[in-house]
């Protein structure tokens, strides 16, 4: 029987959060994310093989859970692509000291069939990715010919089934889609479902970045602000990202996840599995770990545990505290493959 160990970084951030790509292929194109002009025909996408199966995710999942890890979420990519999932959620949901299995999905193969699915198998909670509730800016964002309705249903799925609470994932660009901020704001105030708007970040090396298409954290309070009373409230736990604000009125709550404005890199206890098997310890890392290797090359847990546990000790990471115009053009690694 193996024995937990609680690892720190160099800056004391135990390891308490492991994000999972199962694919790194999407049925969308975002603009921010898998631009067309890059993710086309051409694109090398991971072959079948490449890809760690159910048994490896899980095998390396039951380490990080020895090594402080309690929460999981699986992602991509667009993980509903892979296929028989909820096998992995329930081999998963067995995993001593996995506390919370949680998915982020831009929701379009979620259908009632597959949420029945997700939950009985152990998914806890979702986030359904949603930019824009007008089909043109929707479009133009996700670069498919997905209709906005195709989400809202994704959502009532998820909400017949149980999955709680459900997150709404909406990235601002400046630009693009900020005149959404405010119906989006409408739409779910009152509904039970938290609706978080996250700053457009300078991951990967495809998608443009520039400071200038971010819209700030504090502008996107502020226009809510204008039609829809909010005020801060506590966070939930200590280290999470999103940042709180709730309707004075008792509609409910909000989140802004200010990435780029107000970094939190001191509280960020996230580790990333790529699809292929690599450990990244950062959003914005340009090399990962290799653990893919030493799962079929027959390494026994404990030195698995050990490599995980002596990457993790070594961690200075905090890209987005030192963010400068020279580290936006730092060869990144794609968040299409590392996972969102
Ligand atoms: N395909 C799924 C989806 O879209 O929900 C899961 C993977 S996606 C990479 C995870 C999250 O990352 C999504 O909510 C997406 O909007 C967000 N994301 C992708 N690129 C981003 C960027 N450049 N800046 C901020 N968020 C981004
Ligand atoms: Fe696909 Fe999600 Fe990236 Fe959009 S954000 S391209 S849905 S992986
Ligand atoms: Fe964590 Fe890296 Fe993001 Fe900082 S920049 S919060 S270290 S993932």
């Amino acid at each position: 029987m193996q024995t937990n160990t609680q690892i720190q970084d160099t800056l004391s951030r135990p390891i308490r959060d492991l994000r999972i790509s199962v694919t790194d292929r999407c049925n969308f194109r975002c603009t921010y994310c898998m631009p067309k002009e890059v993710f086309n025909s051409e694109y090398e996408f991971l072959r079948r093989d490449d890809l760690l199966s159910f048994e490896e995710i899980t095998r390396i999942s039951k380490i990080f859970a020895l090594l402080g890890v309690k929460k999981i979420r699986l992602t991509g990519g667009e993980p509903l692509l892979r296929k028989n999932l909820p096998i992995l959620i329930q081999q998963l949901s067995k995993i001593d000291g996995i506390e919370d299995i949680s998915l982020t999905t831009n929701g379009v193969l979620l259908t009632s069939d597959v949420a029945k699915q997700l939950k009985n198998a152990g998914l806890q909670r979702i986030t359904i990715s949603l930019d824009a509730l007008d089909d043109e800016t929707f479009k133009n964002i996700s670069d498919v010919a997905f209709d906005v309705d195709k989400v809202l249903t994704a959502i009532e799925n998820a909400q017949t089934v149980g999955l709680d609470p459900i997150k709404i994932n909406m990235v601002v660009k400046k630009g693009v889609n900020e005149h959404s901020i405010l119906p989006m704001a409408k739409h779910f105030h009152n509904s039970g479902i938290i609706l978080r708007f996250i700053e457009f970040m300078d991951v990967g090396s495809t998608n443009q970045w520039q400071m200038d298409d971010v819209f700030p954290a504090k502008e996107i309070a502020n226009v809510i602000n204008q039609e829809l009373s909010i005020e801060p409230a506590e966070a939930n736990y200590h280290g999470e990202v999103a940042k709180r604000w709730q309707y004075k009125d008792g509609g409910g709550e909000i989140g802004i996840i200010s990435s780029v404005t107000q970094p939190f890199c001191q509280t960020c206890t996230r580790a990333r599995l790529s699809a292929e098997g690599k450990l990244y310890t950062c959003l914005f890392a340009t090399q990962g770990k290799d653990l893919r290797h030493l799962l079929r090359e027959g390494a026994d847990d404990n030195h698995i545990k050990d490599v995980i546990s002596a990457i993790w000790k070594k961690r200075n990471d905090r890209y987005s505290e030192l963010r400068t115009s020279e580290t936006v053009l730092l060869p990144k690694v794609e968040m299409s493959y590392i996972g969102g």
